[in-house]
């Protein structure tokens, strides 16, 4: 059994939470419905005209992870968060200290601070809130 990591190496609870759903399917023979990629390759849940999810409810993976699934996503997540407060010297960290978000996730868009300084960096869910001490220029695109 492994867990899904996302390009941060994080534990991937979406991934873990879509192969389930989708062993589901397989299980009682039905097709998954797919999440809608965007033209920046990001996925969102498939959604009707009106809003509503076209995934049927029993498709949903989260309720099919198994326990033994729960234990691992467990342990890689707390083995994650012990190896990016702990560094390895030398090893390429992906997170550098100073390119993460006010809430810890990676940083994906970066400005100046006004007066120089460190870079502020936030990342997709937080790509507007920035602090006054920001400089405000328009926001670089995520490197791919
Ligand atoms: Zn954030």
């Amino acid at each position: 059994m492994s867990i899904p990591l996302d390009e941060h190496s994080q534990p991937d609870l979406q991934a873990l939470v879509e192969r389930a759903g989708r062993r589901y399917c397989a299980l009682i023979g039905e097709v998954y419905v797919e999440d809608v990629v965007d033209e920046k390759g990001n996925k969102h849940p498939p959604l009707d005209e009106k809003g509503n999810l076209k995934r049927p409810r029993h498709q949903g993976g989260y309720q099919h992870i198994m326990p033994e699934e729960w234990a691992e996503y467990d342990r890689a997540m707390a083995a994650w968060q012990e190896a990016r407060r702990h560094p390895v010297q030398g090893a390429v960290v992906a997170d550098d200290r100073e390119a993460l978000c006010i809430c810890g996730s990676p940083g994906v868009y970066c400005r100046p601070r006004k007066g120089g300084g460190r870079s502020i960096w936030r990342c997709e869910e937080h790509r507007n809130n920035w602090p006054d001490y920001a400089e405000d220029i328009p926001l670089r695109e995520p490197a791919r």
